[in-house]
């Protein structure tokens, strides 16, 4: 293998986050009596997506957003008397609830087990992320699970990786590869830290961040052919 640590990102790279978040979002608004219609969720993720852009430039915290996100939804939708935070306290159980893999990231990481090492590194709240983690079937392949919420560090930030770095070996940089969807916190933090980096971009999004980008997939199966 060509190196030997995977580092994949959690979020809409292993895992399917845009389906839990979906179901999380109409059961909870179900569940506290509100009319739920699918033209809400894009919405929401538009809000969501800018108040976690804030925390990776460091200008909210991971507690502010668990509130802020359902506070500004609501103010865009007129809803009022809605206590926030029992309100998060829902969605929170539900996202771990309706958590699953993308399809075929099961079978993938298991045709890799056992020849390369793998950790997750995920910006997100210790109490979404760790229960999630530990409700997937295949959580003992991983040798590694480094949750920002847990740590007080967040990527892209150096310290983030330089912490991983230190507790898978501190081996030499060229023997870990960075694997994640978010081209800025995963790619561009990852590059600059030394590590090399792939941008699994489903999507065929426009890649801003060329530079940074050592490789570029859009099925996880394609990885296959990088780590050989
Ligand atoms: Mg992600």
């Amino acid at each position: 293998m060509k190196y030997t640590w995977i580092l994949f990102d959690a979020d809409n790279t292993l895992f399917d986050f845009t389906h839990s978040q979906r179901n999380a979002l109409r059961y909870t608004f179900e569940e506290f009596g509100l009319e739920y219609h699918d033209d809400l969720f894009p919405v929401f993720t538009q809000l969501n997506n800018k108040i976690w852009q804030a925390f990776d430039e460091n200008k909210i915290t991971h507690d502010e957003i668990k509130t802020e996100r359902f506070k500004v939804l609501f103010d865009n939708l007129n809803i009022q008397n809605v206590n926030l935070d029992d309100f998060n306290t829902k969605f929170i159980s539900n996202l771990i609830k309706y958590s699953k893999l993308i399809d075929g990231t099961e079978q993938f990481l298991l045709s890799l087990a056992g020849n390369i090492k793998m950790a997750i590194i995920t910006n997100g709240m210790k109490e979404v992320q760790r229960p999630r983690f530990n409700k997937c079937r295949i959580k003992n392949i991983f040798d590694g699970v480094f949750i920002s919420g847990e740590m007080g560090l967040s990527k892209p930030n150096k310290e983030y990786f330089r912490f991983v770095h230190k507790k898978t070996g501190n081996l030499d940089k060229s023997e870990y590869l960075v694997v994640g969807d978010n081209n800025i916190a995963d790619v561009r933090g990852g590059k600059k830290y030394g590590f090399d980096t792939c941008w699994f971009n489903p999507h065929l999004l426009e890649n801003d961040q060329q530079e940074f980008t050592d490789f570029e997939i859009q099925d996880i199966n394609q990885l296959k052919k990088i780590i050989e």
